[in-house]
């Protein structure tokens, strides 16, 4: 069956036809039948080369043959005992080790889980209800964080989407990226009723947008100063922008993290750690309940082991990758927009300067995007479908895909 054919018969029965709303592709989306290193393809029988990569999480490419021989060896031992397991300690040490700002970690199932638990630990700690995100900052599908952008910084948070109470929101403030006014001036007023400020070090999913020289120093360091938590949601940045991290890139050390995507290796995972005295309070060492049938699965530990295996042996893997985005932002000099890039994560916006926060990316031409989009599809480049979302590049992606995309970026925008 075509790709519209089987999106057809989903909207029958899965709302808007897709498991999660950025896949809806309009008028309908490509079914993929495999995927193999930097490679989809499709029940169209299309050959794409893949820069969404998931999303994120594919930084080794698809069916990464030593990750998949990790899973089946796994599977034959089974796949989920309710019971702790020797892999979670393997991998607890292996993020600790890689972070020095985490001394203690927690796994669960996704990215939106951990920065859940994240906050109400930092509430749980503080004893302060409210939290600081920055416009455009996304921290997964819950509550607290399902805040649109635009409002002001003191005003009070507007729910996102239907179903979340304002009542709750609004104890979610919000402050642009790249304004250190906005966070200090808060922080004079009101730090007495702020756990934590939760924050993407780089905005990934608008962007990405990158820090201002010095922004991230400051915030560290009056979120200090008022005692308010930094937590970094370092779901994209971890193991994306190096072993350590957006911590270790630009060399802040926050209160807590919270991890996802990479560290799965592809399978579903997240984390949250940090310094010991706050994780202590977590359940059942301490009073903040969380808890899931499926965290520090052995499959998902499996597969996160062997990926961040595989990365300690070849370190040199980011500096190949960021050369490899550079050759795809030569590409598209004097195109006139602005082309973003840091590390493996970047986006042409269609915008004549790289946005430095939420509102200014919003200016980007949509209408631009999604044709070129198009063209680039058409060109068998498949592009995550928004002109917010971050591309990523895999080390599955050879010089022949690296050339492949640099030439259908300079023909198509
Ligand atoms: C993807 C993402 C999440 C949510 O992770 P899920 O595994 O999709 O729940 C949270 N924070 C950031 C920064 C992300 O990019």
């Amino acid at each position: 069956m075509k790709s519209s054919e089987l999106y057809n018969i989903a909207k029958q029965v899965i709302p808007g036809g897709v498991s999660s709303p950025v896949r809806a592709i309009q008028p309908y989306p490509f079914y993929v039948t495999s995927g193999h290193g930097p490679r989809l393809t499709t029940v169209d029988d299309a050959d794409l080369i893949d820069c969404c990569c998931a999303y994120g999480p594919l930084i080794l490419g698809h069916a990464h043959p030593v990750i998949k021989e990790a899973i089946i060896g796994q599977l034959s031992d089974g796949w989920l005992y309710g019971t702790p397991a020797p892999a979670e300690i393997t991998l607890a040490e292996q993020v600790i080790r890689d972070h020095p700002s985490i001394e203690m970690v927690r796994f669960v199932s996704s990215g939106s889980e951990a920065t859940m638990a994240a906050l109400r630990l930092a509430r749980g700690f503080t004893g302060r209800t409210d939290i600081i995100k920055i416009e455009g900052g996304f921290h997964g599908a819950h509550d607290a964080v399902l805040v649109q952008a635009g409002s002001g910084c003191t005003t009070l948070g507007q729910p996102d989407s239907a179903g979340v109470p304002a009542d709750l929101v609004k104890h979610t403030r919000q402050i642009p990226y790249n304004d250190i006014e906005s966070l200090t001036s808060l922080l004079e007023k009101d730090s007495s009723s702020i756990a934590a400020l939760i924050m993407e070090p780089v905005l990934g999913n608008i962007g990405p947008i990158l820090p201002e020289k010095g922004y991230l120093e400051e915030v560290r360091s009056v979120t200090a100063e008022h005692d308010v938590l930094l937590i970094f949601d370092e779901v994209i940045t971890g193991y994306r922008l190096g072993i350590g991290g957006a911590q270790q890139y630009f060399g802040i050390r926050p209160d807590l993290t919270t991890l996802g995507k990479i560290l799965g290796g592809g399978l579903p995972i997240g984390a949250f750690g940090g310094r010991k005295d706050i994780m202590s309070m977590i359940a059942p060492a301490g009073p903040v309940y969380q808890a899931g049938t499926f965290s520090g699965n052995p499959l998902s530990l499996t597969a996160g082991i062997a990926t961040l295996e595989w990365i300690h042996k070849h370190p040199e893997m980011y500096g190949d990758l960021e050369s490899k985005t550079k050759i795809i932002e030569d590409a598209c000099t004097g195109k006139g927009g602005s082309f973003v890039r840091i590390g493996s994560m970047f986006k042409y916006y269609f915008r004549n300067q790289p946005p430095r926060n939420y509102r200014e990316a919003k200016e980007a031409d949509t209408t631009a995007f999604r044709s070129f989009w198009e063209k680039m599809l058409k060109a068998r480049i498949f592009l995550p479908p928004s002109q917010f979302e971050t591309n990523f590049i895999s080390v599955a992606h050879s010089e022949r895909e690296i050339e492949a995309i640099s030439q259908a970026y300079k023909a198509c925008i």
